[in-house]
């Protein structure tokens, strides 16, 4: 792979990370800013409706105090009427009149709890007149001066109910409210004083605290599961965010594709110029050789009729490599171009098996193989084309000549096995290394490895002979060690079954 082409891949995967993290980056902070919306819309929301309930409870004592203000003013003021007062205006459920020195003027007959609140009133508010909520117990208290029938002022100690509270106010002013949200009103210790409906398995999203009118209550928001707009823009985060991953995925697996064809590619053309390299020196040496015999005899510079006749051998011998290795080639080309053709007839075996002998007879006595061929009695004629059988046949003993080492052996054998006609050629060379097996079979592939590196091929030999045994509706077996030898197998079905 060249470096244009990785620079390429590095800057699509760069692009893609670039885009990757962007796209992370500005989901996060598209999440962000619409929780953040939302909060703050909750936050308002309940901060009206705290500010809401906060001026009805305002209202409602302002119009209280002002009543009994016109009570006290008569100087003839009985209790009767305090009375009737007080249940006019039920937010109150407990009323009380002090002087300033803590003389119960109301209700009448007595001691009062609310006598403590007279410590807790400055100077200030005695002479001015004024009011401000107190806390006793838990009960709110509205203390305030206001002039009592002698002139003088008094401290009406106004208890509220809590009950009316929640009649009066709270359910006029949350009662009505529309849309998801639910609006609850807690009290100190986080207990439900009134819900605007109820809660059921909605989330609490924030609370906000009421003014000095209900000090120790606070509102809280409520959103149902699943129909809050967090929630749904974290369904959407995620939505999103799958999507993006499926687009990563997508990207990288096309990358992956994309790298594995261009490899492939550049192999191929690698393979392909090694190829033209290797033809053409297979070309040369064959052809030198013949010239060089030839120009000898012609010359006239043997010296004897063995020599000549030598040499005539060593001219046919070449030249048969030669026609076997254009035959190669053409049939290859032809096998590619979807050209080749096979004319498949009923042949006896051992005259084939014989006639390949032959013609290696020369080459293999002359490199001082020992050679043992086999041929089972009986075997019946096999559907095939006989020259490509042939040729295939004489690759395999090609192969087991140029991959054998110093053990020169050739066993070559045919046999029946059930269906089909088993033809096999042994050696015990080089090997192949199990790795390599499948592959040996692929166009232009050869082993690199240092002991083939002497003998060149053109490393379609094995292609072609796979080609021809799946083209008679049969196949090529191989076994092999590295070290010990291989055995190639080609198995030929007795009667074709297409
Ligand atoms: P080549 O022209 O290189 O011989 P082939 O297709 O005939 O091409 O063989 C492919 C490769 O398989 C060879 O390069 C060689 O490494 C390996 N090979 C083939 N036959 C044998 C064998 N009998 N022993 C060891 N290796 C072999």
């Amino acid at each position: 792979m060249n470096r244009a082409r990785l620079g390429i891949f590095g800057a699509v995967i760069a692009a893609t990370a670039v885009l990757a993290v962007l796209g992370y980056v500005s989901l996060r902070q598209w999440q962000a800013s619409a929780e953040l919306l939302f909060r703050e819309q909750a936050r308002d929301m309940a901060t009206m409706a705290a500010e809401k309930v906060e001026m009805a409870i305002l209202k409602t004592e302002e119009e209280c105090l002002s009543n009994l203000q016109i009570l006290l003013m008569d100087p003839a003021l009985r209790a009767e009427s305090l009375d009737a007062w007080s249940r006019k205006n039920p937010l109150f459920d407990r009323v009380s009149l002090m002087d300033r020195r803590g003389r119960v003027l109301y209700p009448p007959g007595g001691a009062d709890a609310y006598s403590s609140l007279l410590l807790e009133i400055p100077q200030g508010l005695w002479e001015r007149g004024g009011r401000r909520h107190l806390l006793v117990g838990d009960q709110v208290v509205l203390a305030a001066v206001i002039l009592g029938p002698s002139g003088a002022p008094v401290l009406a100690a106004l208890g509220r109910s809590e009950e009316a509270v929640k009649r009066l106010v709270l359910a006029k002013t949350l009662g009505g409210l529309e849309g998801p949200s639910v609006l609850v009103v807690l009290d100190r210790a986080d207990n439900q004083v009134y819900p605007s409906r109820p809660v059921d398995r909605a989330q609490r999203v924030l609370t906000v605290a009421f003014g000095e009118a209900l000090p120790t209550w606070r509102v809280a928001l409520y959103q149902p599961d699943g129909v809050s707009p967090v929630s749904g823009v974290r369904r959407e985060a995620m939505l999103f965010t799958a999507a993006f991953a499926l687009l990563l995925v997508v990207i990288a697996l096309g990358l992956g594709a994309t790298y594995r064809v261009v490899r492939r590619e550049s192999e191929m053309a690698r393979l392909k110029s090694d190829f033209v390299a290797n033809v053409s020196h297979d070309l040369k040496t064959p052809l030198s050789l013949i010239r060089m015999f030839g120009e000898t005899l012609e010359l006239g510079r043997a010296p004897d009729e063995a020599t000549r006749r030598e040499y005539y051998a060593v001219i046919t011998r070449e030249s048969e490599r030669l026609t076997r290795l254009i035959d190669n080639v053409l049939d290859f080309s032809r096998i590619e171009g979807g050209r080749q053709r096979y004319d498949i007839a009923p042949h006896p075996v051992e005259s084939l098996v014989h006639d390949v002998m032959e013609a290696f007879r020369y080459p293999l006595a002359q490199r001082g193989f020992k050679v043992d061929v086999v041929v089972a009695p009986d075997l019946p004629d096999v559907p095939m084309d006989p020259a490509a059988v042939k040729q295939a046949l004489g690759n395999l003993v090609d192969n087991a000549i140029k991959y054998s080492g110093e053990r020169r052996r050739l066993a070559v054998s045919a046999r029946a096995e059930g269906d089909w006609v088993a033809i096999e050629v042994g050696d015990e060379g080089i090997g192949i290394p199990a790795v390599e097996v499948e592959r040996i079979f692929e166009k232009f592939y050869r082993i690199g490895r240092s002991e083939t590196q002497g003998s060149r091929g053109s490393g379609v030999g094995l292609a072609l002979v796979k080609h021809i045994a799946e083209a008679h509706g049969g196949r090529v077996g191989v076994e092999s060690r590295p070290g010990e030898g291989s055995r190639f197998t080609l198995y030929l079905p007795v009667a074709r079954g297409d």
